[in-house]
């Protein structure tokens, strides 16, 4: 697909930005990569566009002959120019077939591409910019935006053009037939033209309102759908009902207001169309009684005039939805100036077979300057073993994983994966030969081999070894269709044990020599624990494991227990060395583990 030029003056997302600051022109500069492998539609549907506008002068011409032949009851006359004028219908008519279905196309296609290229960009985005981008506000650009901007180009090509060179057609046969009294009718556009001006840019001004309103609200229907369970719990429906009812209505009142300018606009330009229309036809009656122009000449040009209110109609309202559009558009655009991933650095090596050594080297990481998160790490594991990483809230542990999987990088030392700098290295590479176990697992709906493949290729055999490993193959071959079974949206239709060991069924699929491993802190009763734990503890074998420790029977098994406060290791050992030293592990596992084990 072709990709996007960067893009202009667009502020950052986030809702501070103006949507309306580039130019149309900017604007369609920007969709030209897109339209380009259409240009061939695109050049015959444009070439329809001339044929249906090039009709209107000689229409304008036969209406002159016309009018005069029937007041005179030349029945032979009014004929013959009514079937030549019935042949210029139909050409146009076919035209205007041509051009629609030719156009329609190409539009289509824009949209789908700018939503499937935003998806790409979005895919890549980096971590700092997903946290900051409401998911309700995301989506919102991808659907209704991204088929805003689709519409828009439609009618641009197959309305706003025409309509631009029917206007200049006629203006050139008024200034033909008659031009001082064309000239005095251009007197009066520019009038209309302020106003129409004025008009669209607070129409703009309170779509984007209305726009930036809806975005307000699916974020929190987004937040309100997660949160539900909570809301219940706290039974705060009340409150949340309020806040929901006071963006609700403040989307309709900023609705009202663009629904309101709308109805001032259509009859302020439509009087000012009639007040042009008879005062040119008191100049004409002026210019026939002076001599200076025919009967004929007039009928020709009030038929012209006529022509005339057909297009500025439909630019006055396309304008509006050409703003609209532009605000979709820029809005779209903003998710591509976000930062994405750092790439590999030219000349990134390729992985070979990975032993599973793990090196930290004086590692040292923030998210916002001065603010460290991790401080001065070393850490030094072999391949095969397993080290629990404990600690309270906050003191860094997942951040570790994000640097292991180069989510984020350190701003000083280095990870090093079998003596290989990560930063080196293909982040591809590296994430195949680490796998990740989060404490929820995200669930895509679709069959349970889906789910274990998630994108990969990987035989039956293959498949159903990667769940006896994570002790998940007694339940999926129990399912009706088995590996065929389907998980529904959130996988609703599976217990959380089960889901669970979906997830460490995905993480051994591909054999990874690293584990990082995530404990979910939410309790499973017991029998569901134990299946979850017999599998964590198959899929652990023959590993180096990182595990983000939260139960007792986990710390007692590791090789080693890494303890990390406000970024750093303050203590490490067995669980036997920790306790009997009567450290900050010996205090944590009283606070943390007591509920897990009575007997401590
Ligand atoms: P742990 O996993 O040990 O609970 P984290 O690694 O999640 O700790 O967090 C360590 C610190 O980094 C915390 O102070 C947290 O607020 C901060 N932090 C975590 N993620 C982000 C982020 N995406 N942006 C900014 N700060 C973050």
């Amino acid at each position: 697909m072709p990709s996007l030029p960067a893009s202009g003056p667009v502020a950052a997302a986030g809702g501070s930005e103006h949507p309306g600051s580039g130019s149309l022109a900017a604007s369609a500069l920007r969709l030209w990569p897109l339209l380009r492998p259409h240009r061939r539609r695109l050049l015959a549907g444009c070439g329809c566009v001339l044929v249906v506008v090039a009709c209107w002068p000689l229409l304008a011409l036969l209406a002159g002959r016309l009018i005069p032949a029937i007041g005179a009851g030349d029945l032979k006359a009014s004929l013959r120019t009514i079937l030549l004028a019935l042949l210029v219908f139909l050409v146009q008519k076919a035209a205007q077939f041509g051009q629609d279905s030719l156009l329609a196309d190409p539009a289509l296609h824009l949209g789908q591409d700018l939503r499937r290229q935003l998806f790409a960009r979005l895919q890549r985005l980096a971590f700092g910019s997903l946290d900051r981008l409401s998911a309700g506000d995301l989506t919102y650009r991808l659907t209704e935006d991204a088929d805003r901007v689709g519409e828009v180009i439609y009618k641009t090509l197959h309305d706003t053009l025409p309509s631009v060179l029917q206007l200049l057609a006629v203006l050139g046969t008024m200034l033909w037939l008659d031009w001082p009294l064309a000239l005095a009718t251009l007197l009066l556009a520019p009038l209309v033209a302020l106003l129409v001006a004025a008009f669209g840019a607070r129409v703009m001004t309170a779509a984007e309102r209305s726009q930036r309103q809806v975005s307000e609200l699916a974020g929190l229907l987004a937040e309100a759908i997660a949160g539900l369970p909570l809301v219940r719990a706290y039974a705060a429906e009340a409150w949340l009902q309020r806040r929901f009812d006071r963006e609700v209505d403040q989307h309709r009142r900023a609705r009202a207001r663009t629904l309101r300018l709308l109805a001032l606009q259509h009859p302020v330009v439509g009087f000012l169309e009639a007040l042009g229309i008879l005062t040119v036809l008191l100049l004409g009656a002026w210019r026939i009684q002076s001599g200076q122009l025919s009967g004929q000449g007039l009928s020709s040009f009030v038929a012209a005039l006529l022509m005339l209110i057909d297009p500025i109609a439909h630019l006055t309202t396309n304008f509006n939805d050409l703003q609209q559009g532009q605000a979709s558009l820029e809005r779209l655009l903003a998710i591509e100036l976000e930062p994405t991933e750092r790439p590999d650095a030219a000349g990134a090596l390729p992985l070979g077979p990975v032993r599973g050594a793990l090196q930290l080297e004086g590692v040292e990481f923030s998210y916002t300057p001065d603010q460290p998160v991790l401080q001065a790490l070393d850490l030094q594991v072999e391949p095969g073993q397993v080290v629990a990483l404990v600690g309270p809230s906050g003191a860094g542990k997942s951040t570790l994983f994000s640097l292991l999987l180069r989510f984020n990088s350190p701003q000083r030392g280095r990870l090093l994966l079998d003596g290989q700098d990560l930063a080196e290295l293909r982040a591809g590479d590296l994430r195949r030969a680490i796998a990740l176990v989060p404490q929820q697992s995200a669930v895509f709906a679709g069959t349970v081999a889906e789910a274990i493949r998630f994108g990969r290729a990987a035989d039956p055999a293959s498949l159903r070894e990667a769940a006896r490993l994570a002790n998940a193959d007694g339940f999926i071959e129990a399912l009706p269709a088995g590996y065929d079974g389907r998980i529904e949206e959130r996988g609703r239709n599976f217990s959380g044990g089960q889901l669970q060991r979906l997830a460490i069924a995905r993480a051994v699929l591909g054999n990874p020599a690293l584990l990082l491993l995530d404990e979910a802190t939410s309790a499973l009763d017991a029998e569901a624990e134990e299946a979850v734990q017999r599998g964590l503890e198959q899929a652990m074998a023959g590993r180096t494991v990182l595990v983000i420790a939260h139960r007792l029977a986990t710390v007692q098994r590791a090789d080693r227990i890494v303890v990390l406060e406000r970024g750093r290791i303050v203590e490490q050992g067995s669980h036997n060395q920790l306790m009997a030293s009567g450290g900050r592990y010996r205090d944590l596992c009283r606070r943390q583990f007591i509920d897990l084990n009575p007997t401590l």
